[in-house]
């Protein structure tokens, strides 16, 4: 089940779309089939939980943490994760950055942007991902690199309203591309799109799906 939901992704994703397949509260076995045909990259969203998959399972599996971050559990998948996508401050990077300096690693990192129309959802606005860029705190960091931008849509039935925003975050994309990484070749991610909406998502310029449970089957919490 899992196995064919992996190869359809696989098979239906551009070779440009990263499979990000999200395995928060699955149990380690799902993740094993889906490693064993060679999805090598999975998300989670708890710091506890993905560490102990981290621990079990094999090491070349790349752990993407897609979850609201604290900082005071960032030392905990500092030394291995592969990318955090939901950075939202400076106060969460400047921990990021101490912590990887620490072990002497860089960690890759997505700033996330507020593209929603949902007082629930996380992340910058527009004019807060420029003055952070801006800032000479941030420009001392070292030991992070951002990789680009992640956002969630609001969840609704309206699909130009989720096209609009997937948009408005390319376009955001673009100009702090053109802005702050013209010359380095490390701002190429937009993290957009999930089990309901990443065909729109594709179509608006994501380089990276999160699919949690169409892969592997809804969460019941
Ligand atoms: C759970 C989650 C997903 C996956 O959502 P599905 O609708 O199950 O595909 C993607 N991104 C984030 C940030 C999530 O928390």
């Amino acid at each position: 089940m899992v196995a064919e939901k992996i190869k359809f992704y696989l098979n239906e994703l551009p070779k440009s779309v990263t499979l990000v397949a999200v395995s928060k509260t699955k149990p380690e076995n799902l993740i094993l089939e889906a490693y064993n045909i060679g999805q090598k990259i999975f998300g989670e969203n708890k710091v506890q939980d993905l560490v102990q998959k981290y621990e079990h399972l094999p090491k070349d599996i790349q752990w993407h943490f897609i979850g609201h971050l604290q900082t005071n559990k960032v030392k905990f998948i500092v030394p291995f994760v592969s990318l955090i996508h939901a950075v939202d401050s400076l106060k969460l990077l400047k921990e990021i950055n101490k912590e990887a300096l620490k072990i002497n690693r860089t960690v890759n990192c997505l700033l996330q942007i507020y593209i929603a129309k949902e007082e629930t959802k996380f992340g910058l606005d527009e004019k807060e991902v420029f003055q952070l860029l801006e800032s000479s705190d941030f420009k001392a960091l070292k030991n992070i690199n951002i990789s680009g931008l992640m956002g969630m849509a609001t969840y609704t039935n309206n699909l130009s309203q989720i096209a609009s925003e997937f948009d408005s975050l390319k376009k955001l994309h673009l100009k702090l591309k053109n802005t702050f990484f013209a010359t380095d070749n490390s701002f190429n991610e937009i993290s957009m799109g999930m089990s309901g909406d990443y065909k729109i998502a594709i179509a608006n310029g994501s380089t990276m799906v999160r699919i949690g449970s169409s892969i592997f089957g809804e969460r019941n919490y």
